[in-house]
C-alpha cells in the first residue's frame, strides 16, 4: 500500500471506529498519577498493545509510581530517531468513572483523561500499527509513555531528556489548543516556598519581645508580586499562605507557596535570582526560600518555528489548516525543547474541558490527527 493509501485508510470511517473503541478501553481503566496499582494495570494493557506490533518494548520499572514504557521501531540506522511522547496518568482520582463514565454524545466522546491524553496514546498506537509497522519509515521511531506528567514528571524527566538528546525531533501528543492549534511555546513553571521565622511573644504582656513572622511575610508578598511582568509573560501567584498559632501570640512562623510562570529562560533566571535575594524588612526575622523551576520554558526557537512550518505544509496536503499558539501550562515538551531538540506539541486530539468535568474530544479529530502524525513521521525533513 502506498502512502496515500495508508492515509486514506486511517481517515476512513473504519479507522475512526477502531480508534474510538481502543480509546474507550483506555478511558475505562482509571490511572491517577499517584496510584501505582491502577497505573500498572493500564501500563500492562498498553505494553501488550505495543508488544503486538513489531517494536522492541521495554518496561522501565518505577517503584515510586507507574512504570514507564519505551518502544523502539526500526528505521535506517544512520538516521537519528524521532521521539513520540505521551503520558498515561491523569489528574482524576479513582472512582471518577462512576460519576463521569465514558460516553459518546453526537460527535463528542466524554470521560476522565480522554483528552489529556488518552486520545493521544490512541493516535500513536494506531499510527504505529497501520503505518510504522507496514511501510518503510525514514528514521527509527521511539515511543515513550510515562506515568507522572500530571505531577511534574519527577521520575520520568531524566529518561525523557536522555532519549530526546539522541533524537532528531520530538512530537508530543498532548491535546491541541482549544481551537485545534499546535503548541510551539509553553511557559516555564516554577514552584517556590518562602518560610519566615520571627519570634513568639505574648501579644498583651510582652509585645515588644515579639517579631511577627506574619507581618514580615506580608512585606515579602508585596515584593514578590512586584516581580510580575505581564508584558513579558511573567506571572507570580502567592497561592497559599500559612502562619501563626493563636490570636494572642505574636507569630513565630509563616510561609507562602508561590507559583511562577515565565516565557523565557532569562525571565526564569531573573525571578529565581530575585526570590533567592529577598532579605528581611523586620529586624531579627529570617527568610528561607526553597524550590525552583520544575519545567523550563519551551521557547519558540527558529528550529521549532521551522518544524512547525513543515508541519503546516504537510497538513495542508491533507486538507488541514494548521495554526500554532502558546500556553501558560507546561508539559514534557518543555524539557525536550529546552535541550534544543526541535519539538512540536499539541498534536493530540481536539476537544475541550481538560481537567474539568466536561472533558471531551471531537471524535473526528482522531482519524484527522492520526493521518497528520503518520504524514509527519513519513515526510518531516530534519537533519541528521
Ligand atoms: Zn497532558
Amino acid at each position: 500500500m502506498n502512502r496515500q493509501g495508508v492515509l486514506n485508510l486511517i481517515r476512513g470511517s473504519g479507522g475512526r471506529e477502531e480508534m474510538l473503541d481502543s480509546l474507550s478501553r483506555l478511558v475505562r481503566l482509571e490511572s491517577p498519577s499517584r496510584d501505582k496499582p491502577a497505573l500498572d494495570t493500564l501500563r500492562s494493557l498498553l505494553a501488550n498493545r505495543l508488544c503486538d506490533l513489531d517494536g522492541s518494548v521495554e518496561v522501565i520499572a518505577n517503584d515510586q509510581g507507574g512504570d514507564h514504557l519505551l518502544a523502539r521501531f526500526p528505521g535506517p540506522p544512520d538516521r537519528k530517531p524521532a521521539l513520540l511522547l505521551g503520558h498515561y496518568d491523569t489528574v482524576w482520582p479513582r472512582g471518577t468513572l462512576d460519576r463521569l463514565p465514558f460516553r459518546v454524545e453526537g460527535d463528542r466522546a466524554f470521560g476522565p483523561g480522554i483528552l489529556d491524553m488518552k486520545a493521544g496514546l490512541t493516535i500513536i498506537t494506531h499510527v504505529l500499527e497501520h503505518v510504522v509497522c507496514r511501510m518503510p519509515v525514514p528514521r527509527p521511531i521511539w515511543v515513550l509513555f510515562t506515568s507522572d506528567e500530571e505531577i511534574g514528571s519527577p521520575t520520568s524527566r531524566g529518561l525523557i531528556e536522555s532519549l530526546a538528546r539522541q533524537c532528531a525531533y520530538v512530537l508530543v501528543l498532548e491535546p491541541a489548543l482549544a481551537d485545534g492549534r499546535l503548541k510551539t511555546a509553553r511557559k516555564g513553571v516554577g514552584r517556590f516556598r518562602l518560610e519566615v521565622e520571627g519570634r513568639a511573644a505574648h501579644s498583651g504582656v510582652a509585645p515588644q519581645d515579639g517579631r511577627s513572622a506574619i507581618v514580615e511575610l506580608a512585606h515579602q508578598i508585596l515584593r514578590i508580586q512586584d516581580l510580575q511582568d505581564l508584558a513579558t509573560g511573567t506571572t507570580l501567584n502567592v497561592g497559599v499562605i500559612q502562619g501563626g498559632t493563636t490570636a494572642n501570640v505574636v507569630p513565630a512562623r509563616a510561609s507562602a507557596e508561590i507559583d511562577v510562570r515565565v516565557a523565557s529562560l532569562a525571565e526564569a533566571e531573573r525571578i529565581a535570582g530575585a526570590l533567592q535575594a529577598l532579605g528581611p524588612v523586620t529586624p531579627d526575622t529570617r527568610l528561607d526560600v526553597s524550590g525552583g523551576f520544575t519545567r523550563p520554558p519551551m521557547e519558540r526557537s527558529p528550529a521549532i518555528a521551522a518544524l512547525f512550518e513543515q508541519a503546516r505544509q504537510i497538513g495542508h496536503g491533507l486538507g488541514l489548516d494548521l495554526t500554532e499558539g502558546s500556553t501558560g501550562g507546561g508539559s514534557d515538551a518543555n524539557f525536550t525543547a529546552a535541550l534544543g531538540v526541535p519539538t512540536l506539541d499539541g498534536l493530540g486530539a481536539r476537544g475541550g474541558g481538560a481537567h474539568a468535568d466536561d472533558e471531551h474530544i471531537l471524535i473526528d479529530s482522531l482519524p484527522e490527527r492520526a493521518a497528520l502524525l503518520a504524514a509527519l513521521l513519513l515526510e518531516l525533513q530534519v537533519e541528521p
